[in-house]
């Protein structure tokens, strides 16, 4: 009997996030996308998914694109987490200097703080490159979630780095959820890559995690995004495919009784 209120008490988390940005990746690619449009490809992501999100989130949002849109972002912020995801998503902190980092950051996180009229606890580093951990902390960052504990061919190698919940530097690193053991990644791609199969792909991912999921997505995985220069993985069954897949996931997870929860809460 005790066992079993146990079990009952110890519900799953699921932590959604989402990158909220320009969406500069057609230049990553070395191919044109104008300023204009790089807003409104996340612009109206969002618009689509907050169409279909009914349980709490956070989102992570540039100051360039927060400034850009300043009503979106703090309708956002009512029922939902708003962290800070640099200040431009050109920016690579492994390149700036770290009075560099520190202006932008801290002019990054005031801008969205006045918009949002609360304070930001959350970071998360354009392509996951966190600047330094006590920069952040300095700044009064919580937490960084700028680690995907797995390989990404071409980016980053880190299968070796911990998975779960932990402190570096006296900051919080809360990592995307990976398969455990083998860490095979759970971010964007996979919800559409497998095609239908990208949900039964997520749903073993969510079991295997025991106690809590953090989901890191885009609001342009929403759009279609054939038309770009970009590699084919990138874009394959974004759009419909990927409103389809993540509308029946939170659909089985409230359906197995999991709790959705922002990221500050952890
Ligand atoms: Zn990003």
């Amino acid at each position: 009997m005790l066992k079993h209120m146990v079990s009952d008490n110890v519900m799953k988390k699921i932590a959604l996030s989402f990158d909220v940005e320009e969406f500069d990746l057609p230049r990553e690619f070395n191919s044109d996308i104008d300023d204009e449009e790089m807003y409104q490809i996340s612009y109206y992501g969002c618009k689509k998914l907050l169409n279909l999100l009914d349980v709490p989130a956070t989102f992570f949002v540039t100051a360039n694109f927060a400034k850009k849109y300043p009503k979106l972002i703090k309708e956002i912020s009512e029922k939902n987490e708003i962290g800070l995801h640099a200040d431009e998503h050109k920016d690579n902190y492994e390149d700036m200097s770290c009075d560099e980092a520190n202006e932008k950051l801290t002019k990054a996180k005031k801008e969205i703080e006045k918009i949002i009229n609360k304070k930001i606890k959350g970071f998360r580093a354009p392509r996951f490159y966190p600047p330094d951990y006590k920069l952040l902390k300095k700044l009064g960052f919580e937490y960084d979630s700028s680690l995907n504990p797995c390989f990404i061919p071409g980016r980053y190698n880190n299968m070796f780095k911990k998975r779960k919940i932990h402190f570096n530097e006296g900051l919080k690193v809360i990592p995307a959820s990976v398969y455990p053991v083998i860490r095979f990644p759970m971010t964007f791609l996979c919800f559409r890559f497998f095609n239908r199969f990208s949900l039964v792909y997520e749903k073993i991912g969510t079991v295997l995690n025991k106690e809590y999921v953090i989901m890191v997505l885009h609001p342009w995985d929403f759009m279609d995004l054939r038309k770009f220069k970009i590699p084919f993985f990138i874009k394959k069954n974004s759009g419909e495919v990927m409103y389809g897949v993540f509308k029946d996931y939170i659909k089985w997870c409230k359906n197995k009784g999991y709790g959705f929860t922002t990221m500050e809460k952890f």
